[in-house]
């Protein structure tokens, strides 16, 4: 799950709300607060949309939210994304989506219905609340047509697919939370399952080079696909060997500076933390290519090279 949207809408916050509410319900469980990734299980999410009912059998085991603003702002300095310059981000790559439509609390007059799913805090809006609601949303649904898109409120939604669906949230009370994280679980399980089935193939993405303190120069990747090791050979714009693959500790245990988890191997779908020799080449939004043993090193340069030309002209452009 990638978020996008304009400068202030809410977007950090949004997430910040996933992390602490479910944290405060006691269910930190395996929350883990990663390099510009936020890994949320099944579990924490079945808990936080049980008042739903919705009785959703979840086939993926979790979600990763990948905060993109701080990886453009990696990437390409100030770049930032307006709201019409995601749509079409997501247009060009074909990506489906719904619209989390923020800041639903500054409606005047309404009530606080504290982490409520939307439905039953609009219930409890008065009559005019619930009329502004309905005329702000109109103006929005206009406003995508504009654009060539069809949207929907979520429970009017009947052409998932063709029709994206707008929850209306508040990042700041949580209402219409539980109802976010049902949709995203939903979509994630009606398209992404077969390409979630395990696959070989690493497909990895490098989101930041920082230095650590007593870990020298290391790397914050994104493992979408396969699984990575330690003592693998890796290819970038760097050539070199995996020392350690590291997450940080569950939320809980954040505040322990230098604390990470070490793993032998680890699977997609993670953000980690790569340390390893010769890391101050790396290049945020480049793949990371693993050499296997009949792997043609010429093949894989000419990869990486392609990454590279990408990014700079991304770059360029911002
Ligand atoms: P981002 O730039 O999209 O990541 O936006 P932020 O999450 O930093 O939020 C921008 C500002 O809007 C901050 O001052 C937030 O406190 C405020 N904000 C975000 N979400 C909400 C919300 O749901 N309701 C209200 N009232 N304010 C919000």
């Amino acid at each position: 799950m990638l978020h996008y949207g304009h400068v202030d809408i809410g977007k950090t916050k949004l997430l910040d709300c996933i992390r602490r509410t479910i944290v405060q319900e006691g269910e930190a469980g395996g929350i883990t607060q990663q390099i510009g990734a936020t890994y949320i299980p099944a579990e924490n999410i079945r808990e936080r949309t049980k008042e739903l009912k919705a009785d959703a059998k979840l086939d993926v085991p979790s979600l990763l939210v990948i905060d993109t603003q701080s990886f453009r702002r990696n990437l390409a300095g100030n770049f930032r994304t307006t709201t019409i310059e995601s749509i079409n981000l997501l247009r060009m790559r074909n990506t489906e989506f719904i619209v989390a439509l923020n800041k639903v609390d500054r409606l005047y007059g309404w009530k606080t219905c504290r982490n409520a799913p939307i439905g039953k805090a609009m219930k409890q809006q008065s009559k005019d609340v619930q009329l502004e609601f309905d005329h702000r949303v109109t103006q929005i649904i206009t406003q995508f047509k504009e654009q060539g898109l069809n949207t929907e409120l979520y429970n009017k939604n009947k052409d998932r697919g063709e029709t994206y669906s707008i929850v209306p949230t508040s990042a700041i009370s949580g209402e219409g939370i539980p109802e976010m994280l049902l949709l995203l679980i939903q979509w994630a399980q009606k398209t992404m399952i077969e390409k979630l089935t395990y696959s070989s193939e690493i497909q990895c993405t490098v989101l930041e080079v920082k230095v650590i303190e007593g870990l020298g120069t290391t790397i914050d990747v994104v493992l979408v696909n396969g699984v990575l090791h330690e003592g693998d050979e890796i290819v970038g714009p760097i050539h070199t060997t995996i020392r350690s693959l590291l997450t940080p500790h569950p939320m809980k245990e954040l505040r322990v500076k230098g604390q990470y988890i070490h793993y032998k191997e680890i699977k997609a779908a993670q953000g980690i933390k790569i340390t390893a020799q010769n890391l101050e080449h790396a290049v945020a939004g480049t793949s990371l290519y693993v050499v296997g043993p009949d792997d043609d090193m010429e093949e894989i340069k000419e990869s990486v090279m392609y990454d590279m030309r990408n990014v700079m002209s991304r770059i360029d452009k911002s």
